[in-house]
């Protein structure tokens, strides 16, 4: 099944449980200053479930692109070093606002797994949060989970809220086991234990039961919501019979579309590190400035700077000299295009953006990697291991370097970097420049009073007709 057929099928059995179809909303939050970038098929409801907004449903389903990069949810350093982690990647979800609950929840994601997908009921285990007994019995009951592949968690994992208030409740995470092959080194590769890519987590069912007051109490809510969550490049890569989402249709022409650019074959392992982190920040740019974000210094803008920067200078590992990233839009394009029409409709555009931006950067690039390698040898010589915020500084804003590139490259050294040097440094310039603002200020007025004392005479003043044309008054 392909990832694209598997987005339909998703959508479409949820749409014959009764639920509306909602278009995936903008990687932007609308008005929600406090997000970064849209992170979970929720945020698009959020004010639904807090019951300050109302729709003509109660139920709905989606496949909604989301962004974890910078954040709370920040997976960028984990992209191409575990098969299964992404910048950019799609969430398809189903939600109940105060209508079904747990059990229904339950029984749907059982049988959109087991019965439309056929995956082997044996290998999907399942966590609860640790006091929800209730979910315990439900996947047994409606299910037929074993006890055995059931295995309760702590709040970390399994207990999801809004926020310090609001709404709240347990979580329930299904989880697809690759297998004893797939087994990693620690001891015992075990659900909960460890972290690596045998146990796929696959699915996470919220059950938002709670509303949490300033004082941590939790009362019942009325009518308890549901809230989903399945990553479709996870299950994309069970259904293709394929151990990582890079090898999976949805990414995997990236990856070949880099090895004719590239001229270098890719390699599973460690070696392909530079292809998996090339594939994946393809998309997320491709998708960010299709919803209006454009690379800069602030923000949004700033992650988005980060992440085309850092593939660009992975292009440069695999021998690519040239602006490359902007030729792999029409690749993200042929594969999402026609379940996103944005990306297709604005390919030009997004081409145009991220060769400029990738031009950019290519200028000082050369320069900056110089001065870097100048960095680190003189700190080696100094026998230190950290880089100063200053010199960190000085490549960021001299270079281009966003402070994360410099601390990958000099990791890649055994080289730590002041942090917190560098945002005084960085905090040191903006007052400059805004003490710089005062004196322009300043230079002006003094200008415009010289252009009052004109019959004293002495000073030509030319900027008189400037003030005049602002109607400026003195
Ligand atoms: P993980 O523990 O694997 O990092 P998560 O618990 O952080 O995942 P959730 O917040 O529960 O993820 O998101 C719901 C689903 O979205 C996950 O079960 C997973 O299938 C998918 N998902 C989450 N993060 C990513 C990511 N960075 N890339 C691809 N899919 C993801
Ligand atoms: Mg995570
Ligand atoms: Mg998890
Ligand atoms: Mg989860």
């Amino acid at each position: 099944m392909t990832g694209n057929e598997l987005r339909e099928r998703f959508l479409s059995f949820f749409a014959g449980k009764g639920h509306t179809i909602v278009p995936s909303s903008s990687l932007v939050p609308a008005n929600d200053p406090t997000l970064l970038f849209t992170n979970a098929g929720m945020v698009q409801f959020k004010d639904v479930f807090l019951g300050l907004d109302r729709r003509p449903f109660k139920r709905a389903t989606t496949a909604q692109k989301c962004v974890r990069a910078g954040g709370k949810h920040n997976d960028l350093d984990t992209v191409g070093r575990t098969a299964r982690h992404h910048t950019f990647f799609e969430m398809l979800g189903n939600f109940s606002f105060g209508d079904y609950f747990k059990g229904e929840a339950i029984a749907y994601a059982w049988e959109f797994l087991t019965r439309v997908l056929e995956l082997p009921p044996e290998r999907l285990w399942i966590t609860v949060y640790q006091d929800d007994d209730e979910a315990y019995r439900l996947w047994q009951e409606v299910a037929g989970v074993p006890a055995e592949r059931i295995v309760r968690m702590g709040e970390k994992d399994n207990f999801w809220a809004m926020g310090d208030t609001g709404p709240c409740g347990p979580c329930s995470e299904i989880i697809y086991d690759r297998g004893p092959e797939h087994a990693c080194r620690s001891n015992p590769c075990a659900l909960g234990a460890c972290d690596c890519d045998r146990w796929l987590e696959i699915w996470n069912l919220v059950f938002m039961q709670y509303e949490r007051d300033a004082g941590g109490n939790l009362t019942p809510l009325p009518r308890p919501s549901i809230d989903t969550g399945m990553g479709l490049e996870r299950v994309a890569s069970v259904l293709q019979g394929v151990d990582s989402n890079f090898d999976t249709d949805l990414l995997q022409p990236l990856i070949k579309a880099m090895e004719g650019l590239s001229g270098r074959a890719y390699d599973r392992g460690e070696a392909g590190f530079p292809f998996r982190v090339i594939a994946d920040h393809a998309r997320a740019c491709t998708f960010l400035i299709a919803d209006g974000v454009l690379p800069g210094n602030e923000g949004r803008s700033y992650v988005l700077r980060r992440i085309l920067r850092r593939a660009a200078r992975f292009g440069k590992a695999l021998g690519v000299e040239e602006p490359f990233l902007y030729r792999l839009v029409a690749t993200v394009v042929n594969i999402m295009g026609q379940a996103y029409p944005e990306v297709a409709e604005q390919q030009d555009y997004i081409a145009r953006v991220m060769r400029q931006e990738e031009e950019r950067f290519h200028e000082t690039l050369n320069d900056g990697m110089r001065v870097l390698s100048g960095i680190l040898e003189r700190a080696g010589r100094e026998g230190r291991q950290t880089i100063t915020g200053q010199e960190a500084f000085t490549l960021y804003d001299t270079y281009g370097f966003p402070l994360d590139l410099t601390e990958e490259i000099a990791g890649e050294q055994g080289f730590k970097v002041d942090r917190a040097g560098f945002e005084d440094a960085m905090a040191a310039q903006r007052e400059r420049a805004r003490a710089a603002r005062e004196d322009v200020k300043a230079y002006e007025f003094a200008l415009a009073f010289a252009g009052n004392l004109d019959d004293i005479g002495g000073t030509e003043f030319t900027g008189y007709g400037r003030l005049e044309d602002t109607g400026k008054v003195l």
